[in-house]
Parts: structure tokens; sequence; C-alpha cells
């Protein structure tokens, strides 16, 4: 491409690939980070200082960076949750936000239902067991762990990611589904029979609760003591939203008293988990490395349609999938009108 149309620049951070950076660079001067630590903040300051489009995973911004940032127009998350980026900030001053729901929506959903299997029948326990050398005789009871089919499910937050672990739940597990959302979802209730409650109903029916809510002011600590005290004692607990929607405190207390039996936990307060926190020593915890959408296949999915979101709002389309589409159309009309 000519270097005239090169009018833009880009910062891109973590998790491109060689093709994806090759789109860029066709119509934008990049300047891409591997990662920004403290090494090479300034340097990512100098960039973003005069960038239009900001896309990576992870991305750390925050108002006071927006303020030296005066050109940019886009930011383009690699991710569907945008807890972590400055939402009301980036509305002031007119920045499109953009993310990359559903190409991710299977494979979450799929890690949610690994951690399912992985607690109820205790698979890293007695495969760490295995690999210890501690299985010297027939396993008894003390071994045992609880079927998975013909539990009742409770999703918390029956959003795209929710309704394809309901789905795997009814469909491949023969489980009944209780759902807590804000609003009705009647293709759930027809199609695999769930049934809408309050959050404290589902929690106190459900065999195993899984969390797959935003993280905002609302949900912070959603799951908090008086929560977990009302889940059965027989109950799991999955998280693959985001750490702050449990109170860990509360969930740890109630996992070493008996409150609850188990958990498997994708998603935590700090991450990455630090190696002295208890959940790391709990043989009823599943902890996994905040993998919900780490496939190959996903994240590359993942990672293009951030760059089309981009590429797209810069030239002037409707972004496929922006958190603030108002931005977008606002500024559209007052093109028009100058
Ligand atoms: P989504 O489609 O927006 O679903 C969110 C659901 O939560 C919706 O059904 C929404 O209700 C419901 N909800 C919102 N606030 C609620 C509240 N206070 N109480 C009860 N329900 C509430 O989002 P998604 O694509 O499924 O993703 C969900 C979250 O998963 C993301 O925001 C992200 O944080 C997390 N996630 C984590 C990973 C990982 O790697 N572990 C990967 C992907 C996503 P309505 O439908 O009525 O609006």
């Amino acid at each position: 491409m000519a270097e005239q149309t090169k009018k833009w620049r880009i910062v891109a951070v973590r998790r491109l690939s060689e093709a994806q950076l090759e789109a860029l660079s066709e119509v934008a001067e990049v300047d891409y980070f591997e990662d920004v630590d403290e090494s090479n903040h300034a340097d990512f300051m100098t960039a973003l200082s005069k960038a239009h489009g900001l896309i990576g995973g992870k991305l750390e911004l925050n108002e006071a960076m927006l303020a030296e940032a005066p050109a940019l127009q886009v930011v383009s998350t690699i991710s569907v949750g945008y807890d972590h980026l400055p939402l009301g900030a980036l509305n002031r001053r007119g920045i499109l936000l953009c993310n990359t729901p559903d190409v991710l929506t299977e494979t979450t959903a799929d890690t949610a239902f690994a951690l399912i299997m992985a607690t109820q029948r205790r698979l890293v326990e007695l495969a760490n067991m295995v690999r210890e050398g501690g299985w010297r005789a027939h396993i008894g009871a003390e071994h045992f762990g609880v079927d998975v089919h013909s539990k009742t499910l409770g999703i918390v937050g029956a959003g795209r990611i929710g309704a394809a672990i309901a789905r795997r739940g009814a469909l491949g597990f023969g489980m009944p589904i209780l759902y807590t959302a804000s609003s009705s979802k009647p293709a759930l209730e027809q199609h695999l029979g769930a049934q809408r409650r309050e959050l404290n109903d589902l929690l106190d029916e459900a065999d195993i609760v899984c969390i797959s809510v935003p993280y905002n002011d609302d949900t912070h600590h959603l799951i908090d003591a008086h929560a977990l005290a009302r889940m059965k004692p027989t109950a799991a607990l999955i998280n693959i939203a985001r750490g702050k929607v449990v109170d860990e405190p509360a969930l740890i207390e109630a996992l070493r008293s008996g409150g609850i039996r188990a958990a498997g936990l994708d998603v935590f307060v700090e991450e990455p988990l630090p190696s002295n926190s208890p959940l790391t020593a709990m043989d009823n915890v599943v902890t996994t490395p905040h993998i919900g959408s780490a496939t190959h296949e996903t994240r590359e999915a993942m990672a293009q349609l951030a760059v089309d979101n981009l590429l797209g709002a810069l030239i002037g389309c409707e972004p496929i999938n922006a958190v603030n589409v108002n931005v977008w159309r606002r500024s559209a009309s007052d093109d028009k009108e100058t």
C-alpha cells in the first residue's frame, strides 16, 4: 500500500501473529510491544502519545495515560471482558472500545466444564496421587468423587458463555439447569428446560454453581460469605468470570470449614495467583492459570477479530464489536454534519 495512506499510528501489545501485524502495517505505522513492563513503559507511552489505535491483550490503561494520548480514537482489546479498562474515561474522551465476544464462547465453556469434571471427580488430586506413587491398593471411598451427570447446574450469568455451559450440562450430562441473568432467557428455557431463579434460590438448590457474569460494580463480591453460606455443603463453585466476583478470603474459609465441598477456579483476585495462596495447597480446589480462552485456535480468532475491529473502526465502518458503540455513532453523525 502506498506510503501516503499510512495516516494512522497503532500501538500493538502482545498476542498478535506476524500476519496480523503485517495487516496492521499495511495501513498504519505500528509500534509493537511483546510486553509492557517497567523497563519499557516510557517507550510505550511515547508510542501511545502519537497513536490513533491501541490493540492488545491485558492492556494497561488508565485515565492519566489517556491524557497523554491526544490522538487516540480506538482501543481494541483481545478479550471479551473489559473490566481492566477505564470505560468511563474512554467514553468521556469519545474513544471507541472494541472487544472480542462470541469467538471465545465455546472454548471458555469447555474450560468451565473441564473444571466441573475435575472438581466433581477429583481428577487433579487423584492424578497427583498416582504421579507421586501413592496408588498402592484399590482405592476406597475416601477417594471417591461425586457424579456430574444429573446434578443440578446453577449458572450465575446466563449470557453467551453461561448459555454454552448450560448446553453442555443439559444436553451432554442430563443436568437440570437453573440460571440468573439480568433478563430472562426464553430460548434456554424452551430448549434446555432451564429455569430462572433469584441468586439466593439458585445457591440453595444447585449442586454446581458456575459463575459467568462480567465484573463490574454490581458484581463485585456477588459471591460473598453470605452467598457461600447458602450453598449446599456438598456443592462446588466454579469461577471462569473474574476473581473479584468472589470474595476470595470468604471462599477459602468456606472450603476449609466444609461450608462447600470444592472449587474450580480459572480466575483470581491477584493474577498470577501468588504461590503462597492457600488455594494452591487445598486438595478440594482445582486452579488453572486464567486459561478460559487459551487454545491456539481461539486465541488466533480473538486476535484476528480485534485486528478487524480496529481497522474497521479506523477506516470509519461501524465496528463489529463495540462496547460503547454510541461513541462511534455520535462521532459518525458529527462527521456528517460538518
Ligand atoms: P455476556 O454474554 O455479556 O454474559 C454475561 C451474563 O451475565 C448476561 O447473561 C447478563 O445478563 C448477566 N449479568 C450481568 N450482570 C449480572 C448480575 N449482576 N447478576 C446476574 N447476571 C448478570 O458475557 P460473556 O461473553 O458470556 O462473558 C462473561 C464474562 O466471562 C466476561 O465478562 C469475562 O469477564 C469472563 N470471561 C473469562 C474468560 C477466562 O479466560 N476465564 C474468558 C472469557 C470471558 P443479561 O443477559 O440479561 O444482560
